[in-house]
């Protein structure tokens, strides 16, 4: 049993509200009444990032996309501005993106594979997330909803 820190009640156990503007635990009464209960909130954020994650790591950046990007801009006789105007980006955008300095988001990346008609998205193997893996350890649904 825990105690409640608002009314004292002896609960069997305490839920995240959001009261006033600050987080805390309480128990399910109090929350009700003072503010709102995040725990169902939470558990739901945390369902949705674990399957982005999964997208994510299914297609990446090749290596050298950048250069792949110039390469196939210049052979098709475009401009960085032209090329900006086609993808709808900024033509800073996609300077930064041919000098390497930024990596395109998945959608962008496709515009230009489209565009372009080049590849530069790759599945990913397994191996290339092993630093990913590492930070996110495999969870079962079941894990995922017991983290708060
Ligand atoms: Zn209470």
């Amino acid at each position: 049993m825990v105690e409640c820190p608002i009314c004292g009640r002896e609960v069997e156990k305490l839920v995240k509200a959001e009261i006033e503007g600050s987080i805390i635990e309480v128990c399910e009464d109090c929350a009700k009444k003072y503010g709102k209960i995040l725990e169902e909130k939470s558990r739901k954020i945390k369902v949705i990032k674990d399957k982005e994650i999964k997208e994510i790591e299914e297609v990446d950046l090749i290596e050298d996309f950048f250069v792949a990007i110039k390469k196939r801009r210049e052979e098709l006789g475009l401009s960085i501005k032209e090329l900006a105007k086609l993808v709808k980006e900024k033509e800073s955008v996609i300077k930064r993106i041919e000098d390497g300095k930024l990596e395109p988001d998945i959608n962008l990346a496709r515009k230009l594979e489209k565009i372009l008609k080049i590849k530069i998205l790759s599945k990913v193997e397994r191996k290339r997330v092993g630093k990913k893996k590492e930070i996110i350890p495999k969870l079962t649904i079941g894990d995922v909803v017991e983290i708060k």
